[in-house]
């Protein structure tokens, strides 16, 4: 039997999500740096051979930052149309970093109701294999553009889950602004302690995660424990580690303790 350490240092799948508030200043303006960082360490992963999908957020957050808005849009509207302005600067960002680094790229957005429909789910798996084959790094983002409610994720972290689940992944490694899951809020009491190991998704868990994301992004640690719950539930073990040094990826796969592990609960089985 593998053990948890062993399987993620062997991972060959694997979807990285990153959020807004790692990608950006607090100013609001791209911290190229950590996508520099970022970009350079997912290429060297590739070629090492490992297959990586990047689960971007920032579209609207870069967007904004173009459009010179000082608060993240609140109707569907502006929200959809400042991805648009965002979502192809940020592409040409990754295109550039990763391409310094011999790495082609492809975008993929997606919606909500791409997944629920088996025939368009399918289309989706075969061209997420096909560029996994040809050494293709696929970009993920939810089609904000034209995203409403009855066909919007909400959220990246739910989004990276679906797609750790769609690719069958062996890994699912979200980069926060935290270390990952504390047992309070570490920035409201002293004695908040990083959770190491998680085995079981719990009501309490909920209850410490609290609700609040950052005004740049959407999410908070709850849509975070969501999308463990959901990978747990295929088996796949999901990290949630702090992206500010984008480097910790290789401390993850060299198998050293970081962030908060969730285990995949059929992989003792
Ligand atoms: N899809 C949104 C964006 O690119 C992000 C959603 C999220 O931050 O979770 O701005």
């Amino acid at each position: 039997m593998q053990s948890a350490i062993s399987k993620i240092k062997h991972a060959k799948r694997i979807v990285v999500k990153v959020g807004t508030s790692t990608l950006t200043y607090s100013t609001g303006r791209i911290n190229l740096r950590r996508i520099e960082q970022l970009s350079r360490a997912l290429a060297d992963l590739s070629h090492e051979g490992r297959e990586i999908i990047l689960v971007t957020s920032g579209a609207v957050g870069v967007g904004m930052s173009k459009l010179g808005l000082a608060e993240r849009p609140k109707t569907t509207r502006e929200k959809q149309a400042a991805s648009a302005v965002g979502q192809s600067e940020l592409m040409s960002i990754y295109g550039k970093l990763f391409g310094e680094y011999g790495c082609d790229v492809a975008q993929i957005l997606l919606t909500k109701n791409v997944i629920e429909d088996e025939k368009r789910k399918n289309n989706a798996i075969t061209t997420f294999n096909t560029l996994l084959e040809w050494g293709v790094i696929p970009i993920v983002n939810e089609n904000d553009a034209i995203s409403t409610e009855e066909i919007e994720f909400g959220d990246n972290d739910t989004l990276s889950a679906m797609v750790a689940c769609l690719v069958q992944a062996d890994l699912l490694i979200i980069l926060s602004d935290i270390d990952g899951l504390y047992s309070a809020d570490p920035h409201k009491s002293e004695d908040a302690k990083l959770i190491d190991e998680i085995d079981e998704i719990t009501d309490d868990l909920f209850r410490i995660a609290g609700g609040a994301g950052s005004s740049r992004g959407t999410g908070g640690m709850s849509t975070k424990l969501i999308a463990a719950q959901r990978v747990m539930e295929n088996g796949i073990p999901m990290i949630i580690t702090n992206g500010q040094r984008p480097a910790v990826i290789y401390d993850v796969l060299d198998g050293k303790r970081v962030g908060t592990l969730f285990n995949g609960k059929r992989q003792e089985v």
